[in-house]
């Protein structure tokens, strides 16, 4: 049976109700997690504001500003995790971004400092928070992060993301190997292209969407708590065997040739 009780789970980049976090947050506490959330701060306090209003329902017993690109805000995060929970179970890494001129036109325009931002915060972050996380993984534990397609294949406009993608699946790969004697498993999820704030960056999203609604074998594409689903699915000991993957949740669109 799917049941993470008493399980810590800490997870990031919840920014609204349409964030595939925020699908992920509500099957983790449906599956019995005790949840941590990470918000991505601003000078006005407003995404503070407006994601704890959202996750009050699942009764979060952390909730913490953290900024992947601030070293400070992650040791603060992760003392807090240390001191209240002494322990970790679950990382949901559920966060990328790229300058909105990055994803679309060519990606031989891509600028130096827009490729370092976005490598940095959607790529880099996956280590530097499994990094943290490893030493609060004492009795093992699973770190799940999310992926596309366009890490493998060319998808129009998608551009750096792909690259900043083919890293992250990379380094899930890598970290697994890593983590895998202390018993913590590192997975991706390779989500169907799903409207979010992330995703109207990406030039043409709305025509990838209907394209998917076409070819894929389930002729739809997912919802956030598919993929919740399949990440509480990860996190679980029905899991306990799977480690270094990425799994497609995607309605089948990943198998198809045309
Ligand atoms: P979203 O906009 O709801 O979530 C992106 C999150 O990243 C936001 O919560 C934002 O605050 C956070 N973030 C950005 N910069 C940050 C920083 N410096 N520090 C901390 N957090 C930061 O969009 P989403 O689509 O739910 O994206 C979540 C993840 O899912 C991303 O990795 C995205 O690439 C991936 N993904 C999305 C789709 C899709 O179609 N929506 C498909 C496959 C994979």
């Amino acid at each position: 049976m799917l049941d993470l009780t008493g399980k810590k789970a800490l997870v990031t980049g919840i920014a609204n109700n349409r964030s595939i976090a925020w699908g992920i947050a509500q099957q983790l506490h449906k599956a019995g997690a005790n949840l941590g959330i990470t918000y991505l701060p601003d000078d006005r306090g407003r995404m503070e504001k407006k994601v704890a209003e959202l996750v009050d329902p699942l009764n979060p017993s952390l909730f913490l500003p953290c900024n992947v690109q601030d070293e400070i805000q992650i040791q603060s995060a992760f003392e807090a995790i240390r001191s209240q929970w002494g322990k970790l179970d679950i990382l949901i890494h559920c966060l990328a971004f790229a300058n909105k001129e990055d994803l679309s036109g060519g990606i031989s325009d891509t600028s130096r400092s827009g490729f370092s931002q976005a490598m940095d915060i959607s790529t880099y972050s996956l280590i530097q928070l499994s990094k943290e996380a490893k030493p609060l993984m004492q009795e093992g534990g699973s770190i799940v992060t999310l992926t596309y397609l366009g890490g493998v294949r060319v998808v129009p406009n998608y551009n750096v993301m792909g690259i900043a993608k083919a890293g992250l699946e990379a380094s899930v790969r890598y970290l697994a190997a890593e983590l895998g004697p202390q018993n913590i498993r590192v997975n991706a999820i390779s989500a169907g292209p799903i409207r979010t704030l992330a995703s109207s960056a990406v030039g043409g999203i709305l025509d990838m969407i209907h394209h998917v609604e076409e070819v894929a074998p389930l002729r739809r594409t997912v919802t956030q708590m598919e993929v919740g689903n399949a990440v509480a699915f990860l996190c679980s000991d029905l899991a306990s065997g799977i480690t270094g993957q990425v799994l497609y949740v995607d309605a089948g669109y990943e198998i198809m040739g045309m």
